[in-house]
């Protein structure tokens, strides 16, 4: 037997055992007793930003590590552990006699202050904490930030450039990722049941509030009746949550995409055995409209969550590359290949880090234009540590309010933008040219809505949250970072209709109008009244009446696409010229609403 450390092993997004660099170096110490937990993190389980679709996949993600470390060891399993990490693992690691505490780094803004409360505590008694280690982007984004002269990564190529510089440390070559670390054979034992025990010990009968989010509503804040008993759980068992435990309506968390270490390797394997489709990948080729099966990979939440290694897939690519190359077969060129959507997915991290809080929001963010939307970010119910610098500079215009209800709802009557915003809530997931669409039309293209309510939206319903990404993503579309040219614009109508000529992703996510003729399908208050009685859906009034079984209701366009598109591209014009950033004393102060 093993007379190494005592380690506590924190899983946080790294929901795997394949090569996981940070369970590779724990395990490397050899422990004599290893305690693999999973803590309820603030951003999950204490403030409802998380739709049910993605607590789904989180948990089952949770149940399918749990079944992993049991293959490596039977007597092991995922321990979770029902309390804000900052107060429980001081007090887990002195009951358990803890000696190495172990984590993956995460850059994130939020992750980043939560690690160092944690790490302060748990030194302060006297415990190594290791956590340099990391592996949820191929590059550690604080390298990359520092060979981009410590600025944040605002284009493919500078990210590019930045990456070329990076030694990954294993012998491979500047500019390539680290290799994949092995995969354990097997797990050190746990503590015994007796010493894992918490029940007799009053300090962790409970600290959960008895008011804990509703995840059932649709407005973040609310708070419901629960009670949890016991940090281990009722059974006293630290078993992963049910949806039901948490108060979740089943009916609310339908989305098909599964989580899981196994589900992601093995739609990755049908991707990397489908070699055509992963060497000619481009990802402006792929449609946005494709739902059954979708045209890109749908690997993300996995991303996310760590249940599928980014390096794991870019390596595995690069083989297929290789394997064509030899056989003279050409393969897509970056950045709309696979390993260029990668690295993409690196900028937005490099991006943050450098940042910190400020990223996520226009307000003190030196990167982020500031536009004077007709309804700006809300951050007033925003808990203070996710959004360090609170709007205070709302404006609350009834109509743009009443748009961004409207688009949140998928009742906008523009029938491709009502069909993947509703695709987002049912499923948790869009294609990225829908993302471009719907994110483009509620802020610079139709609605002229902060990005940030758009990004709140994402947050809540999306499976593959990542707030790098997202409030990337959201600058772009918005011509508030990364992206400028604003006269750019999506059609809600032609755009689909190009992708999308018979409507079949409107066939299925507004089925009001499926029996609609295509010519109809994009525009269906063109439709003779006579037509739309027979194919059974009346277009009249805000999408707010629900109709009747033999004749529904579906809203007319809440304006004219023309005349807002032209508004907009005046309002951005002019807060072009005015050239005013989110760390500008005017943003800060609200003094810009005189300007
Ligand atoms: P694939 O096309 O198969 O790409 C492979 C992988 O590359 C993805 O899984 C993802 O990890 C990465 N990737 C691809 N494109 C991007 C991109 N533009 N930015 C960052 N990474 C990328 N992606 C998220 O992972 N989380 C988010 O919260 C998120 N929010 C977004 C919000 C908006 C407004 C927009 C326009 C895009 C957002 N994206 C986000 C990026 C992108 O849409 C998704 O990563 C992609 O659609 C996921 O589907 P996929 O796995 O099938 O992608």
């Amino acid at each position: 037997t093993s007379t190494g450390p005592r380690v506590l092993y924190w899983f946080r997004t790294d929901l795997r055992i394949h090569d996981s660099p940070a369970l590779h170096h724990a395990l490397g110490l050899n422990p004599s007793v290893f305690i693999p937990i999973w803590t309820w993190d603030p951003h999950y389980v204490y403030r409802a930003r998380v739709g049910p679709n993605r607590w789904k996949f989180l948990l089952e993600s949770q149940q399918c590590l749990s079944e992993r470390l049991t293959e490596l060891n039977p007597r092991q399993k995922l321990n979770v552990v029902r309390e804000d990490p900052t107060s429980v693992i001081p007090k887990l690691v002195r009951k358990w006699k803890v000696d190495v505490l172990m984590f993956e780094k995460d850059t994130d803004a939020y992750a980043r202050s939560r690690d160092e409360e944690v790490r302060k505590a748990v030194e302060g008694m006297g415990v190594s904490v290791y956590s340099a280690v990391i592996g949820r982007t191929l590059f550690d984004p604080d390298e990359l930030v520092k060979h981009n002269g410590g600025q944040p990564t605002m284009s493919f190529n500078q990210t590019l450039k930045a990456s070329s510089q990076i030694d990954p440390g294993d012998g491979g070559k500047k500019g390539e990722p680290r290799r994949c670390v092995p995969t354990p054979t097997g797990l050190p034992e746990p503590l015994s049941a007796e010493e894992m025990d918490l029940s007799g010990d009053s300090e962790f009968r409970h600290e959960v509030p008895e008011k804990a989010p509703d995840f059932n509503q649709e407005h973040r804040g609310e708070t419901k009746e629960r009670h949890y008993e016991g940090v281990a759980g009722p059974n006293n068992d630290f078993a992963v949550v049910t949806l039901e435990e948490m108060g979740i309506d089943s009916k609310l968390a339908m989305s098909p995409h599964k989580g899981g270490e196994r589900e992601a390797l093995r739609l990755l394997k049908t991707y990397i055995d489908n070699e055509e489709y992963t060497g000619t990948f481009e990802k402006p080729k792929s449609s946005p409209a494709d739902f059954e099966p979708q045209s890109t990979t749908l690997l993300s939440p996995h991303h996310h969550f760590g249940t599928l290694s980014i390096r794991k897939f870019w390596w595995d690519v690069q083989e297929v590359f290789e394997k064509r190359k030899k056989a003279e077969k050409i393969n897509a060129p970056p950045p709309a290949n696979f390993p260029g959507q990668l690295l993409f997915r690196d900028m937005y991290f490099g991006a943050q880090a450098a940042l910190g809080y400020a990223f996520a929001q226009t307000r003190g963010n030196k990167i982020a234009r500031f536009i004077p939307w007709d309804l700006q970010s809300n951050h007033s119910d925003t808990p203070v540590g996710e959004h360090l610098l609170d709007g205070t500079y709302n404006v609350n215009d009834e109509q743009a309010e009443e748009y961004f209800r409207r688009w949140k709802e998928g009742r906008t009557g523009f029938p491709w933008i009502d069909a993947l915003m509703r695709q987002l809530k049912y499923e948790g997931w869009m294609h990225h040219l829908g993302r471009h669409s719907v994110a483009c039309f509620l802020t610079r293209g139709g609605c002229y809505v902060s990005w940030e309510r758009g990004a709140e939206v994402f947050e809540e319903w999306l499976v593959d949250h990542e707030t790098a990404c997202n409030v990337g993503n959201w600058m772009w579309l918005s011509c508030v970072a990364f992206f400028s040219q604003f006269s750019r614009m999506y059609s809600p109508i032609a755009f689909g209709k190009k992708w999308d000529p018979e409507g079949d992703l409107i066939r299925k996510y507004v089925p009001e109008l499926k029996h609609f003729d295509k010519k109809y399908i994009y525009e269906p208050h063109k439709a003779p009244i006579a037509d739309q009685k027979s194919w059974g859906c009346q277009i009249t009034g805000d999408g707010t009446e629900t109709g009747t079984a033999e004749m529904a209701k579906y809203p007319k366009p809440m304006f004219d696409f023309n005349e807002k598109r032209q508004f907009c591209l005046d309002k951005m014009k002019e807060a072009y010229d005015a050239h005013m950033y989110g760390d500008d004393k005017r943003v800060m102060s609200g003094e810009w609403k005189k300007i």
